[in-house]
C-alpha cells in the first residue's frame, strides 16, 4: 500500500530504540527520510546508519536532549540543515516514572513536564513554520494509555501524558489552517528495551522473562490466551515489587 510518504521528511524523537525506532523504520520503509533524535548520539547514529542501509532512504541522527530548549533548538537546526525542513514530527521520547504525589519534589514534576510536554511545544514552535510552506504535514504525539487511565505508582507520568493529550487536541485546532494534522497515540503494552531493563531491576537479574510473561498473563489476557505474551503486557505487577523512586526522567522504570 502506498501511503504517500515517499520523500517526505519525518523527525522522530526517541528514534534510536523501542517504539521510536520502529516508527522511524516504518517511515523509511515507505520511502520517507528520517531524522532521529536521542541523547545517546552513538546509538542514534548506529540506528540511522542501519535504517539508511536497509531502506535506502536518508537517515540522520541528532544527539540532543529534547527536555531542554537547547536540545530542541539543535533538532530544529538539524531539520533545516539536513533536509530544509520537515513534513512529519513524531514526539515519542519519554519514559515512565515511579513516585508518590506526597513525596515527589517539584523538580521531578518539572523534569517530566519538560520531557513530555515542553518538548512537543518547543519542537512545534520551531518545526511548524517549516512544515507550513511545504503544504502542511502531520504531528503525532506518543502519549500512553495512562493519559486516560492512571497507574497508581506513576502519577507524574500519568499527568504529563494527559497534558500531552490535551496539548495535541489544542494544537490540532491551531495548526489545521496550515494543513497540519495533530494526533495522539495512546499505546498499551509494547515490549521495548526499557521494559526489559525494568524487569531485570525488579527481579535483580533473576528470571526477568518470567516476570514479563507474568505481567502479560495477568493484564493482557489476549496475549496469554494465544500463546504470545511478549508483544503486549502490563506493568502494574510492579505493585508487588516496587522499584525505588527515581530523581528525574532518567528513570529506567517503564511506563505504560
Ligand atoms: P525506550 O526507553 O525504549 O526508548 C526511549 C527513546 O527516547 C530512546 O531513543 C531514548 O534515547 C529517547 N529519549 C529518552 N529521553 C530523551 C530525551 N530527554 N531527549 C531525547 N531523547 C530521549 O521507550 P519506549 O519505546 O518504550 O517508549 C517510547 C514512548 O512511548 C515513550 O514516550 C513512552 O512513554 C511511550 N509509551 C511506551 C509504552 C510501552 O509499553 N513501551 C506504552 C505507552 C507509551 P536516549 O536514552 O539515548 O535519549
Amino acid at each position: 500500500m502506498d501511503l504517500g510518504l515517499k520523500d517526505k521528511v519525518a523527525v522522530v524523537t526517541g528514534g534510536s530504540v523501542g517504539i521510536g525506532l520502529g516508527v522511524a523504520q516504518t517511515f523509511a520503509r515507505e520511502g520517507a527520510h528520517v531524522l532521529i533524535a536521542a541523547r545517546d548520539g552513538s546509538r542514534a547514529e548506529e540506528a540511522a546508519q542501519a535504517i539508511a542501509r536497509e531502506f535506502g532512504t536518508r537517515a540522520v541522527a541528532q544527539a540532543c536532549d529534547v527536555a531542554t530548549a537547547e536540545g530542541c533548538d539543535a533538532l530544529i537546526e538539524a531539520a533545516k540543515r539536513e533536509f530544509g525542513g520537515c513534513d512529519i514530527l513524531v514526539n515519542n521520547a519519554g519514559t515512565g516514572s515511579n513516585e508518590t504525589i506526597l513525596k515527589a519534589p517539584d523538580e521531578k514534576w518539572q523534569a517530566y513536564w519538560d520531557l513530555h510536554v515542553m518538548a512537543a511545544v518547543r519542537l512545534a514552535r520551531g518545526l511548524v513554520p517549516l512544515m507550513a510552506p511545504r503544504g502542511g504535514g502531520a504531528i503525532l504525539n506518543n502519549a500512553s494509555i495512562c493519559a486516560t487511565q492512571p497507574l497508581w505508582y506513576e502519577p507524574i507520568y500519568n499527568v504529563t501524558k494527559a497534558a500531552l493529550l490535551m496539548l495535541s487536541k489544542t494544537m490540532s485546532t491551531e495548526f489545521i489552517p496550515m494543513n497540519i494534522r495533530v494526533n495522539t497515540v495512546n499505546p498499551g503494552l509494547i515490549l521495548t528495551p526499557d521494559w526489559v531493563k525494568t524487569a531485570k531491576q525488579l527481579t535483580e537479574n533473576g528470571d526477568w522473562e518470567a516476570y514479563l510473561q507474568g505481567v502479560a498473563n495477568e493484564h493482557a489476557p489476549t496475549s496469554a490466551r494465544h500463546g504470545g505474551g511478549t508483544a503486549d503486557f502490563m506493568v502494574s505487577s510492579a505493585r508487588r515489587a516496587r522499584p525505588m523512586p527515581s530523581a528525574g526522567p532518567t528513570s529506567t522504570t517503564a511506563g505504560c
